[in-house]
């Protein structure tokens, strides 16, 4: 096998959360590219369905599958739905996520229950419902997508609950490694940096000081350039990978 060939993933199966845009959407066309069956798992169906598309134009392979993975009940079902139609999973990438800004003192009940639903709960369920089906096939790769708010304290806007949450996305990357290594299932996140997407509004003036001049690499990402970093760690080339948070920043957390 050549170098490049550890970053293929011909014959098998990838689901991607919040594959429907921004981030989750280049992380379908990369490992759809490397020769993966992509499921792209979000709630709007109509999005869900131009991504595949996109995939199959491009002569990848690639199904839509409607969830909400906050939801216990409804990533059981997709998970059915998921083995029914394509059969084993072999990769997962937790990346489906939101994000309030607000200071502490207003963040609302709903939005912090929100936030955690989403964010903690939705990549608990992924790896608990999927996982378990990776250790009793006695192999598997998940890729939880976290962030460098998991590590910093973001400015200029507070958003407590977000931070909060991508600590706990890295933390349980850890604690899943070191459980299912033996049963030969690896675990690992990456933590983006600032990307171009409708959650992170680069342009705006306001964030730019903070934002962009505190980078670095003096810009934001676009969403291709964290997709490398997931088809790593999705793909055989990271085999002795497991547990690790993989930081793609433009340098942000240097300082
Ligand atoms: P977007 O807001 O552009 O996309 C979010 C995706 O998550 C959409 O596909 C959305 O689809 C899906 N989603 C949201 N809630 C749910 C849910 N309950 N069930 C299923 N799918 C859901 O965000 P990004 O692409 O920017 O972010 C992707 C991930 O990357 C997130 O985890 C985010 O925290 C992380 N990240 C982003 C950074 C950035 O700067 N952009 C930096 C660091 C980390 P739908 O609404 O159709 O369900």
């Amino acid at each position: 096998m050549t170098v490049l060939d550890s970053f293929r993933l011909d014959g098998k199966v990838a689901v991607v959360t919040g594959g429907n845009r921004g981030l989750g959407r280049a992380f379908a066309h990369a490992l759809g590219e490397a020769g993966a069956t992509v499921a792209v798992v979000a709630r709007d169906e109509v999005a869900n369905g131009t991504v595949v598309d996109e995939l199959t134009t491009a002569g990848l392979r690639a199904r839509a599958f409607r969830a909400d993975v906050g939801d216990r009940g409804s990533v059981v079902a997709v998970a059915e739905r998921i083995a029914a139609d394509l059969g084993r999973v072999d990769v997962l990438v937790n990346n489906a996520g939101v994000c309030v800004h607000r200071p502490a003192l207003e963040v609302t009940e709903d939005e912090w229950n929100e936030v955690m639903r989403v964010n903690v709960d939705g990549v608990w369920n992924g790896c608990q419902v999927f996982g378990g089906q990776m250790v009793a096939a006695g192999g598997g790769v998940i890729v939880n997508i976290g962030s460098m708010s998991g590590q910093i304290v973001n400015r200029p806007q507070w958003q407590p609950a977000y931070n909060a949450s991508k600590a706990a996305v890295h933390h349980l990357t850890k604690s899943l490694a070191a459980e299912w290594a033996p049963h030969g299932v690896r675990v690992n996140a990456v933590a983006p940096g600032y990307v171009r997407t409708e959650m992170t509004p680069i342009d705006e003036p306001r964030f730019r000081r903070h934002w962009v001049d505190d980078t670095p690499q003096q810009r934001a990402a676009a969403p291709e350039e964290i997709a490398p970093a997931v088809l790593y760690l999705a793909s055989p080339a990271s085999s002795f990978v497991t547990g690790s948070v993989l930081v793609v920043d433009g340098g942000y957390t240097v300082f």
